[in-house]
């Protein structure tokens, strides 16, 4: 090669090098001004009553992470306070269902948006107790089944909790054993939900069992910065990059995130989709895992929810960060 190639190819390894540089310096920014901005809106959604435990939580703490593909982290507001990651976990028992039985688990639950509410019934009648997709609570309740299928409830729950230390590289991750058994009190819909579908067959287990398994994985407390370091799989091909640990192959995370997308937010999944372009997972507990395939994993939180029962202002923090980052998956 000549002296002036060689040149050139240090001139563009500078190049990529200052553009690394600035990427990194303008996330830092984006995310301190979305904590700052969003600490000072008054519109803050309905915190959710029907689980009187998280009734408890105020409408008030916002926390953000951004975790990029070098592993940097970028957190701001509440990032550390731990809140109850509710249907985010339908997320990683899918992921666990999927190795267990493979392909086989969509004899059991779809793989359409429902829209429909997450505790709706009215669409399992018509579809003979097969659940619409996996995050809706009729799916879940399904995949949970799955996992649990063989084992004892405590061993499946444990083997959940703990494939969600291992993602998080956190063994102090735990679940909050009063918001499990506040929801196992009162959690009529999901019962009628799993007995339902225990009519059709679509249940092999006790339905005491499953939903037992199921109330508590939907306990778990995390916080945005543990639940950004457990989805780092699903941004990255399947990888964690930064231990090389594979989690699932490429294959499995693309659909994973594509099920995400069309599904993880109920009937506001379009709107999600809509407003911040990226394969995203919400829960009642107000926090909300969204993917930037191949940049970074994200975790939002915020109590307060919309009609829907989506966090009112994490779907506003992301999509004030996909936005400013050029981050949605239909660009810019
Ligand atoms: N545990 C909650 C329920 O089953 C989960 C719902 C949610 O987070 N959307 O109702």
């Amino acid at each position: 090669m000549t002296a002036r190639g060689r040149a050139g190819i240090a001139m563009v390894c500078i190049v990529h090098a200052w553009q690394a540089v600035m990427i990194t310096e303008n996330l830092e920014t984006v995310v301190a001004e979305i904590a700052a901005e969003m600490a000072k809106r008054p519109d803050r959604g309905a915190v959710a009553h029907y689980i009187p435990e998280l009734a408890r939580v105020g409408p008030h703490a916002f926390g953000i992470a951004v975790i990029d593909a070098d592993g940097n982290v970028f957190a701001g507001g509440d990032a550390d306070v731990p809140f109850s990651i509710q249907s985010i976990s339908k997320v990683f028992t899918l992921t666990l269902a999927l190795g267990k039985i493979g392909d086989r688990l969509w004899r059991r639950v779809g793989r359409e948006p429902s829209g429909s509410p997450f505790n709706s019934i009215v669409q399992l009648e018509r579809e003979c107790g097969v659940p619409r997709n996996p995050f809706i609570n009729a799916g879940a309740i399904a995949v949970t089944d799955a996992i649990l299928s063989g084992h004892q409830p405590r061993e499946a729950l444990g083997e959940i909790l703990r494939f969600m230390q291992f993602l998080a590289a956190d063994p102090t991750i735990a679940i909050d054993e009063a918001v499990a058994a506040s929801e196992q009190r009162t959690g009529f819909r999901n019962i009628a939900l799993a007995n339902y579908m225990k009519s059709f067959g679509v249940l092999e287990n006790p339905v005491e069992f499953t939903l037992g398994v199921y109330f508590h994985h939907c306990a778990i407390a995390m916080s945005c910065r543990q639940l950004a370091m457990a989805g780092r799989f699903l941004a990255h091909s399947g990888r964690n990059p930064s231990t090389g640990h594979s989690v699932v192959s490429p294959q499995r995370a693309r659909r994973i995130n594509a099920l995400m997308l069309t599904c993880g937010h109920y009937d506001g999944s379009g709107e999600f989709a809509y407003r911040v372009g990226l394969p995203g997972k919400s829960g009642v507990g107000g926090g909300v895992l969204a993917i930037a395939p191949g940049k970074a994993s994200i975790a939002v939180w915020s109590p307060g929810l919309d009609p829907s029962g989506n966090s009112h202002l994490g779907r506003l923090a992301l999509e004030g960060l996909a936005k400013r980052m050029g981050w949605s998956i239909f660009g810019v």
